[in-house]
């Protein structure tokens, strides 16, 4: 190992959320920003998702995903902002020290604060436990997606997707734009997890059958998969004797889910929060580690990059404060706490700092609800009183939801000494 490396703000992970937390730090005045991505190139999910309907919000544009990032890449040239590809964070201590491994190299830095940006990963087979045998032809659908949009090789010619979130939905047209027979996707819950506009243009459209309530209960096939049963579900979301039916196929993809990827994040020692996989943060996007930030899918999944990108401003723009120890906001554990209540599945940020002395511009709640349902009024409520409510035409787990407490909100709840505010759908 060389010397200890002293660096201002280091962003692990050169995805979206890293890419705009790295140029946020810059703008809010830290001169020496550095993001450190495993991968060959910046990008991240960004350059494997060659459709477009990225920055619809950002941009007003419906770009495609390396589209999308090269908007960012092309500042951080502009910024002076270093980049080391090809290097991996294995560790981080509490301290913020980092542990870096490049080319069979490890060496340590030290970092004024850290942003984690290190995105998720999917759910693999082993998770959802598919009797069966173990034939080839079993992918999770953004392997299959790399495979075919950037390794350019096809996965198979007929296949079904387990799950119906969006990257199933997205690789049922592209499988089929690819020349492959899409059979069906099949989907456990009564309702899809992806967004409206991805079952429209990505099912409909091609008229590939959805099957909800129904699971892929045996794949079928010793050496190449040659099939597999599916059968109904009820309530329980357990199958229905007698429901099974056999769809010949020879490629299963699996979209089951995404797990924000955190192994650095519980090194430090951050609290978890397990409705989310992420750490629990404040409004700065702070974890309960000082100095160490979370933003994007590593902190919660996110369905919607432009919104990856505005969390990971805010990161960045605090990580530059706290490295230059102009932090305004207190300790970790301070502040308001952020719950779900009736009807929603997780709120993020897990606190919100209203203390005396910061500069309160008001606090963004994401959350998801835990079913569908239309017209649902959304409270936000401590100690009985009401602060915000608003209504919906429609809410649906698929959409991330956000919601903005301005700063007399933020007032309201601190003039009612809240420990707690709730969010519910009533
Ligand atoms: C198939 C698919 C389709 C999508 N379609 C849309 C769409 O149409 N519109 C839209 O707005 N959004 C879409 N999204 C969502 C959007 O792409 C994601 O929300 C966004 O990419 C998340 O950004 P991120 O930076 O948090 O994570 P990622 O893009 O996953 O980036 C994380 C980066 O961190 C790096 N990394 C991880 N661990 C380490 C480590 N220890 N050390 C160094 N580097 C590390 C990874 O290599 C990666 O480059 C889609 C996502 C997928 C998967």
């Amino acid at each position: 190992m060389t010397d200890i490396a002293r660096r201002g703000v280091v962003v692990a992970g050169g995805g979206p959320a890293g890419l705009a937390a790295a140029i946020a730090a810059k703008e809010a005045g830290c001169g020496d920003v550095v993001i450190v991505e495993r991968d060959a190139l910046l990008g991240g999910i960004l350059n494997q998702c060659i459709h477009d309907g990225f920055g619809l919000y950002r941009f007003k544009e419906a770009l495609s995903g390396p589209e999308y990032a090269a908007r960012f890449i092309d500042r951080i040239a502009g910024f002076g902002i270093d980049v080391e590809l090809g290097t991996i964070v294995l560790d981080i201590s509490p301290e913020g020290r980092l542990l870096l491994s490049a080319r069979g190299e490890m060496r340590e830095v030290d970092a004024g604060a850290v942003v984690l940006a290190t995105g998720c990963r999917e759910r693999p087979r082993g998770a959802v436990s598919i009797p069966g045998h173990r034939p080839s032809g079993v992918y999770t659908a953004g392997a299959a997606q790399r495979f075919v949009n950037i390794e350019n090789i096809m996965p198979g010619r007929s296949v079904v997707i387990l799950g119906s979130g969006d990257i199933g939905l997205i690789m049922a047209r592209r499988m089929t734009l690819e020349g492959a027979r899409v059979e069906a996707v099949i989907e456990l819950m009564p309702y899809s997890s992806g967004l409206p506009r991805n079952i429209q243009q990505c099912l409909v459209d091609y008229g590939i059958p959805l099957c909800l309530s129904a699971a892929v209960v045996e794949t079928v096939g010793m050496g190449r998969l040659e099939g597999v049963r599916v059968a109904d579900v009820g309530a329980d979301l357990t199958p229905i004797p007698g429901t099974e039916r056999f769809i010949p196929c020879d490629t299963l993809l699996l979209s089951v889910g995404l797990i924000p990827e955190n192994e650095l994040a519980r090194a430090a020692g951050a609290e978890m929060n397990p409705l989310t996989g992420g750490p629990m943060v404040d409004d700065r996007c702070m974890t309960s580690v000082p100095g160490i930030f979370s933003c994007g899918n590593a902190l919660h999944v996110h369905d919607i990059v432009d919104w990856v990108s505005e969390e990971a401003e805010r990161a960045g723009r605090f990580a530059a404060l706290y490295a230059a120890g102009e932090d305004p906001g207190g300790g970790p554990r301070d502040g308001v706490r952020l719950v779900p209540g009736r009807g929603v599945r997780y709120v993020a940020p897990s606190r919100m700092k209203c203390g005396a002395g910061r500069d309160d511009s008001g606090v963004l709640l994401a959350f998801r609800v835990l079913e569908p349902s239309r017209n649902g009024v959304i409270e936000v409520g401590a100690n009985g009183t009401v602060i915000l409510e608003e209504r919906r035409s429609r809410l649906h787990p698929a959409e991330m939801i956000r919601i903005a407490l301005s700063s007399a909100d933020v007032a309201r709840v601190r003039g009612l000494g809240a420990g707690v505010l709730e969010v519910r759908v009533r």
